[in-house]
């Protein structure tokens, strides 16, 4: 069985922040992801409010974090599937699909998935006009006709992106406002090629193959209005993926999000969680970078036991 000082499950900007400072601190340290590393940041169109980056793709961010922990000496697994995990004992158990590892401390850096809304057709055309991801199947769109489905930070976002390549972007949100951040609904309200639908559902997605239309509901009237569109991109927050962590006994919150402490520590000593995954409240590139920070340092002193913490 390989030995480790710190395995990180998950190579997101969490991960990756507790990966260079597990390497600089002189830790053995590796990182497991499932997929390749940058995590969700790696699929934002645009990120303007990462300090000393006024604007870059998410994917040349994570791009540069990746780079940056691999040159701290972190090692990294990236497409390899964590399986099971026994965290209770002295030495942490990590089975993945190519081996088991043992490590002194884990830190749970998983992030979270996009949250379906769960309507008719929504799974069926899933990768044939059904997406959540702007970034990524955005470009399949280049002159179509769109939805967005939500009204956080990330439709706002995916909307603006979006309105670069589609002839029309079709917004539909259940409330009468957003709840993004003010300059992004400003630069969406300037754009002539978005219309919003406030106050509206999506019943239906329907198609022949790929997606043909959607079925769209009024929340006021009961009123159903049917809307030609070649893609949807449901962006509606999203959902942690705690659920090795919670069958390993470590505590969540009812949604699936880790409870931790402000050391990042959750209930299992040498066990922590950061980013997405936790209950903070806060859900930003910068956010999920500190709570790394925090949970490799709070490691470091868990394993080595400083002079200073004696
Ligand atoms: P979010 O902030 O949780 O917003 C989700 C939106 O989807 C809300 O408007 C919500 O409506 C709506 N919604 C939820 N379930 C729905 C359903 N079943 N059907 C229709 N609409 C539904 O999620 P997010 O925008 O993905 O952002 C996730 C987190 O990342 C947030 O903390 C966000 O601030 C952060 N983020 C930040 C940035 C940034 O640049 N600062 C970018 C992306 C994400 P209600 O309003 O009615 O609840």
């Amino acid at each position: 069985m390989e030995n480790w000082d710190l395995i990180i499950i998950g190579a997101g900007a969490a991960g990756l922040a507790a990966g260079i400072y597990g390497a600089r601190s002189g830790l053995k340290t590796l990182i497991i992801d499932e997929k390749m590393a940058g995590g969700t940041t790696g699929d934002a169109p645009i990120v303007e409010n990462f300090p000393g980056f006024a604007q870059v793709t998410g994917a040349e961010l994570a791009e540069k974090m990746t780079l940056h922990c691999k040159k701290t000496g972190a090692t990294l697994h990236e497409l390899e599937v964590v399986s099971s995990l026994d965290l209770k004992g002295e030495k942490k158990i990590v089975k993945t699909n190519h081996s088991t590892y043992e490590a002194t401390s884990v830190i749970i850096a998983s992030g979270a998935h996009y949250r379906e809304i769960n309507v008719t057709g929504e799974k069926e055309f899933q990768g044939r006009g059904v997406s959540y991801c702007g970034v990524c199947d955005g470009p399949f769109f280049k002159g179509k006709r769109v939805l967005v489905v939500g009204g956080g930070n990330s439709a706002c976002i995916t909307t603006l992106y979006l309105s670069g390549l589609a002839a029309e972007v079709n917004v539909v949100h259940r409330r009468d406002a957003f709840r993004a951040e003010n300059a992004l609904v400003k630069d969406l309200e300037s754009k002539g090629n978005v219309k919003v639908y406030w106050n509206t559902a999506v019943k239906e997605i329907k198609g022949e193959k790929i997606v043909k239309s959607v079925v769209l509901s009024d929340l006021k009237t009961g009123e159903n209005k049917e809307l030609s569109v070649n893609g949807v991109f449901v962006q509606v927050g999203e959902s942690p993926n705690s659920q090795l962590a919670r069958e390993a006994g470590v505590e969540a919150e009812e949604d699936g999000s880790i409870r931790i402490d402000i050391n990042q520590r959750t209930n299992i000593p040498g066990v922590y969680a950061a980013g997405d995954v936790t209950n903070h409240p806060v859900r930003q590139i910068g956010t999920a970078v500190g709570q790394g920070i925090t949970a490799a340092l709070d490691a470091y002193s868990y394993i080595r036991r400083p002079y200073y913490r004696k």
